[in-house]
């Protein structure tokens, strides 16, 4: 029987195994978030490791085992190297990855998640200053792609004018209707928030947004995916570290 697989996955987390071996997260769109016992590659004389690194976007070969993977060979074909030029960069790009592998599943394919990911990945490359309109830009539409996605409307379903966003519910609503959930929302914000998820996503991905109103939005995006996900990731916590002043 042969239980080759070839596939060209985005590395998403890497964790040494042993004093030579590594254990990588991908996300692959035919096979979603696969686990992938990668030996040997600690070694930068191995052929494999320059495809082995976090956020590199490789052409696997793969033998399947039970739960797992075991590396054949790993070939490089986007390493998004240009992050590595400044930290925050990296740290944004350790987040995008986090969060690409809590909203997959093994076995799940996951090819509209993973091109989200990489179209947000080359966005920051050329805009690496943007990173928190794109960070919002991305976690609304990885939300919309896992079916999440709050609903914005300018009226509540009572018909008054919509104040705020309920986290919970998943959509805009009046003062009078808000749950505990609700966190209160601007003409303005509801309108970048519409204009993200009803957009083409190139049109979202260049767009420029007062850095107030994308520095408001943050924390509702956050709070909202948290709430859908159960948990953010925590690359969260060290990207703040550079966002947060
Ligand atoms: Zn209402």
């Amino acid at each position: 029987m042969d239980n080759t697989v070839k596939t060209r996955a985005l590395v998403v987390r890497t964790a040494n195994s042993g004093d030579n071996d590594k254990v990588l997260t991908a996300v692959s769109p035919e096979l979603g978030k696969i686990s992938i016992i990668a030996k040997g590659v600690k070694s930068l004389k191995n052929k494999n490791s320059s495809g082995c690194g976090l956020l590199c976007l490789s052409d696997f070969v793969l033998k399947e085992g039970r739960g797992m993977y075991s590396l054949m060979s790993a070939d490089c074909a986007e390493g998004f190297y240009h992050l590595r030029d400044r930290a925050e960069s990296v740290a944004y790009g350790a987040y995008f990855g986090s969060l690409l592998e809590s909203g997959t599943e093994p076995g799940i394919p996951a090819a509209e998640e993973l091109r989200l990911c990489l179209n947000t990945l080359f966005a920051l490359t050329k805009r690496p200053e943007d990173g928190e309109t794109l960070k919002l830009v991305y976690e609304l539409r990885l939300a919309e792609v896992l079916g999440l996605a709050p609903y914005i409307s300018e009226e509540c379903q009572c018909g008054a004018p919509a104040t705020h966003l309920s986290i919970s519910e998943g959509e805009t609503c009046c003062f009078a209707h808000k749950d505990p959930s609700a966190v209160e929302l601007s003409r303005d914000e509801m309108t970048v928030l519409d204009f993200i998820l009803t957009s083409e996503l190139k049109d979202t991905l260049f767009f420029k947004s007062p850095p107030a109103l994308i520095s408001r939005l943050g924390p509702v995006s956050e709070k909202y995916l948290e709430y859908h996900l159960g948990r953010l990731p925590k690359t969260l916590e060290y990207l703040k570290k550079f966002t947060v002043r």
